[in-house]
């Protein structure tokens, strides 16, 4: 049996009209002989909306509550969805995740797939029907409903894709694919047509904003070809796959930038073994994820200065925790929320030497001072002012050859 799965983001199921037009594209498939499952998230703003709802009833929702809450949505966009495919005479229903199941492990609100139950779901396309089933959710060891992450659904979609045996796993979505980087920020954006899991999983957890890097992480594990593509307009969008089925003409994939990056620099801190440790420990302790770090070398072998980035959420924790830390003495924290980190990211980093000074040179013509840097094999981040992050992309858009 070839089973295709079918993914559907917020924005494409956003309106009534929206999931209208979905189901007509579920119905394509379906008249194309093609054996489907669906996998929905929530109408577009329905999530958010209970995020803020939760914050009014408390700052510490409990969790497993704040899951059932959240998970809600899905419930919503499925039915709509099924009910719309038998209007046009389908046989089609929801299947929420308990009802499956699918099981998850992990804490609350991060959980991650672990089996899905194949039986029930196998059943219903031998009887004809096509299931829809709810992204975003499955059920812990308890029997209580988890969530994946924000953006979840796109790992439930791939995790169906492998339990299900899929030949192929399509992410509808508002845009036409990835791009070499965030149209918004540069017209001269081009989509990416095959792109490896590697530059995937950087770009999205360097700033691309269009899937969740859980789920790349999962389809890379598992081998599943993923086509991204827009749910609006009917056109070939990005293929995520290995690295071998990337044809290399290029250095350079895709650039990327962030918001809310916030620096802090130690001045003066007594320079001892452990140090550094004794800064980083409490942040972990509180679920504070680090980004890059500098250390200088102390020229007087006593004191050093010690740079590292945040999200800007965690700013005012941070503070406070390195202010009470009395396993450290330095002379005095600097903070600059002003900055955005701007990466560029491709596996043929690897093999042509050069790049970095490429980057450094392109950005040092237009006049835009580095704060910080941090490379790894396929990616290397700046950490820049705010105010020359569209500059910084168009520089190095061009440096790349990107728009040819
Ligand atoms: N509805 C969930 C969210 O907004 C999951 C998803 O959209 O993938 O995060
Ligand atoms: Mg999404």
């Amino acid at each position: 049996m070839q089973i295709i799965v079918l993914k559907f983001g917020g924005t494409s199921v956003g309106t009534i009209d929206r999931i209208k037009k979905v189901s007509n594209i579920i119905a394509t498939y379906v008249k194309k002989k093609y054996k489907v499952i669906v996998v929905s998230s929530a109408m577009s703003g329905v999530t958010n909306d209970l995020v803020n709802k939760s914050k009014k009833i408390s700052k510490n929702f409990n969790p497993s509550e704040y899951d059932v809450l959240l998970s809600s949505g899905e419930q919503v966009a499925c039915a709509l969805i099924a009910a719309r495919l038998n209007h046009l005479g389908y046989k089609s229903r929801s299947w929420m995740s308990w009802q499956i199941p699918i099981l998850t492990e992990g804490n609350h609100s991060y959980s991650r797939i672990t089996f899905i139950n194949k039986k029930k779901i196998i059943d219903y396309i031998k009887s004809g029907g096509i299931p829809i089933i709810t992204g975003f959710q499955g059920i812990n060891n308890l029997n209580r409903l988890s969530t994946l992450g924000r953006g979840g659904s796109d790992a439930s979609a791939i995790m169906c894709a492998k339990f299900f045996n899929a030949s192929k796993c399509i992410i509808y979505t508002d845009v036409q694919g990835v791009y070499t980087t965030d149209p918004k920020n540069l017209k001269k954006a081009k989509k990416i047509k095959v792109i490896s899991y590697e530059e995937m999983l950087e770009m999205s957890s360097l700033g691309a904003k269009v899937m969740q890097p859980n789920s790349i992480q999962d389809a890379r594990l598992n081998r599943i070809n993923i086509d991204v593509r827009s749910s609006f307009i009917n056109k070939k969008g990005t293929l995520i796959t290995k690295k071998k089925n990337v044809i290399r003409n290029r250095i350079i994939t895709g650039i990327t930038s962030t918001k809310n990056d916030a620096k802090l620099t130690l001045l003066g801190v007594k320079d001892r073994p452990g140090v550094a440790a004794s800064i980083f420990k409490p942040l972990y302790k509180n679920s504070i994820n680090v980004d890059m770090v500098v250390q200088n070398i102390s020229a007087n072998g006593k004191e050093t200065d010690l740079t590292f980035t945040i999200k800007s959420e965690n700013l005012i924790k941070t503070k406070k925790l390195i202010k009470k830390n009395m396993k450290i003495r330095f002379k005095k924290l600097i903070i600059d929320k002003k900055v955005s980190k701007v990466s560029i990211i491709g596996v043929g980093m690897i093999t042509t030497p050069g790049v970095t000074y490429r980057m450094f040179q392109a950005l040092a013509n237009n006049g835009i001072n580095i704060l910080v840097i941090s490379t790894s094999e396929i990616k290397i981040s700046v950490l820049i002012n705010n105010k020359n992050v569209k500059k910084a992309i168009a520089a190095l858009h061009k440096e790349f050859k990107l728009s040819n």
